[in-house]
């Protein structure tokens, strides 16, 4: 595998002439309002020594994959091979410019088709675009073909798209910016799409149904197939939210079952550090029905060559400025290369530590979806504690004390005081034996000495914030 991403990497080369720009040379004094301009700025003067030691304790204070267990739900924080770093790293994948000529930059466009090729082959899709910088723009673009392709047949009625109520906040978010109308679809006792509830909302104007599979109760939607052909009956798409690819990669292909478009999270899936907030990758696979209408460019291989295909004439057009996260697609195949045909192994490995963990857990937290199994991660609802005072954001503070990171909390919205547990298939069984005992610990404490996990955490160096406040607030200077 590095040997194969090495040689690409090598065909990669440095444009020796950039286009030069013209820039002007302009006076500060001229274009500055004069109140800006200072003469005089107090800057703090610090040692070279104290300045190392400032930022290298703050990096110290980060919280990240590399240090401790990060069960956070949905967000599949996996471990990140360090191969993914090397080659993303090479000189002729990190060193080109999206400006260059395509003849110049043949090693990564190759390295693209590839994981264009990996992506249609795991996920059963006609065609996919890897060009969406991350899953919620992957939604997006995905909302944008399907709206493309009712304009096309002119199905001008069709302005709704149905979410189940367990759905990622993107879901609704970006239906509204692709401009359809969201229709929201209970779930039923098992945590799946309530069938009654779907068939009834299900009419001439849906354009779509938007769902996650398994979904973010970590239950998997067994009637997806029937969903799909519910709606192909109406001429309606069905629209698969990949976040949770994971579970599924390399044991089953969400094509197969009648996905029009889903989108995957690279950096989830196929591992890419995402705690920060990305970067990310979101390409969409899609149907048949949808392939005429994706992005432009798309890498394609004429036999000979590799190169940006522009015409594709019913194309929505760009959706970046440039061509994607490339970076991200270099560590997303270096991932699927490295495991090659045991790739299914990330899938049976996330849903056994799920289980593993889940079973580890019994009896500590209400589990409102007891009676189903869970796929790669499951939710627990912190209700128990109430009668003392309790709640599930005092567990999530208490465990920083402990040194992991808490869960995903309050979400999905359907189960109160939720606990969303995703181990992800990189940890091993000490690590999740560990944080059950953490767990049954805090338990523990909130029955007998509730104010102590009222009041965490203790060790960390800021306690309690005001979470709402630093949102809508956020204080960016340095206090005088
Ligand atoms: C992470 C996630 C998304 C959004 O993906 P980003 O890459 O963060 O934009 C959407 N849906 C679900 C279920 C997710 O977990």
């Amino acid at each position: 595998m590095e040997k194969l991403l090495f040689e690409l990497s090598k065909r990669g080369k440095r444009a020796v002439s950039l286009p030069k720009c013209d820039v002007e040379e302009v006076n500060p004094e001229e274009v500055i309002p004069e109140e800006y301009l200072r003469e005089d700025i107090d800057l703090p003067e610090v040692s070279q020594l104290e300045v190392v030691r400032h930022f290298t304790r703050l990096s110290q204070l980060n919280y990240s994959v590399d240090t401790n267990f990060y069960p956070l739900g949905s967000c599949t924080m996996k471990y990140n091979p360090r191969v993914n770093e090397t080659v993303a790293s090479l000189e002729g994948f990190a060193n080109i410019h999206p400006l260059q000529e395509e003849e110049t930059v043949q090693g990564i466009l190759e390295a693209a088709y590839l994981l264009k090729e990996y992506l249609k082959e795991l996920g059963g899709f006609a065609d996919v675009s890897l060009q969406p910088a991350a899953g919620a723009h992957g939604e997006l673009t995905g909302l944008l073909l399907i709206a493309a392709y009712h304009r096309d047949r002119g199905n001008t009625q069709k302005d709704t798209v149905l979410i189940p109520d367990s759905a990622h906040g993107t879901n609704p978010a970006s239906a509204a910016i692709a401009g359809f109308k969201v229709r929201t679809v209970k779930s039923d006792k098992n945590g799946e799409l309530d069938w009654e509830d779907f068939k009834k909302k299900l009419d001439d104007r849906v354009a779509a149904l938007m769902i996650t599979n398994p979904n973010t109760l970590g239950i998997f939607e067994r009637r997806i197939k029937d969903m799909a052909d519910a709606l192909h009956e109406r001429d309606a798409l069905l629209y698969m939210d990949g976040a949770n690819f994971n579970a599924l990669v390399g044991r089953m292909r969400p094509g197969d079952w009648g996905v029009d478009v889903m989108h995957f999270n690279l950096h989830k899936t196929f591992s890419t550090p995402h705690g920060g907030g990305g970067p990310g990758s979101g390409p969409v696979g899609v149907s048949e029905r949808l392939k005429p209408y994706l992005p432009v460019p798309q890498v394609e291989f004429d036999g000979e060559r590799y190169y940006l295909n522009w015409d594709i004439p019913k194309s929505v057009g760009k959706l970046l400025a440039f061509y994607g996260h490339v970076a991200v697609w270099v560590r997303a195949l270096a991932y699927i290369l490295a495991y090659g045909r045991e790739i299914y192994r990330v899938a049976d490995h996330a849903i056994l530590n799920a289980r593993y963990l889940r079973k580890k857990l019994e009896g500590l937290f209400n589990d409102p979806y007891k009676h189903v199994p869970c796929m790669h991660e499951f939710v627990l609802s912190a209700t128990n504690l109430k009668k003392y005072g309790v709640k599930a954001l005092d567990v999530a503070k208490r465990m920083l004390d402990f040194g992991v990171h808490p869960p995903t909390m309050y979400f999905p919205l359907i189960v109160p005081e939720a606990l969303m547990i995703e181990p992800t298939e990189t940890e091993e069984k000490e690590t999740l034996d560990r944080f059950a005992e953490i767990c049954k610990t805090i338990v523990e404490e909130a029955k007998t000495d509730p104010q102590k996990v009222k009041n965490a955490p203790y060790t960390t160096p800021v306690r309690r914030i005001k979470e709402a406040e630093a949102n809508r607030k956020p204080i960016l200077r340095f206090p005088k």
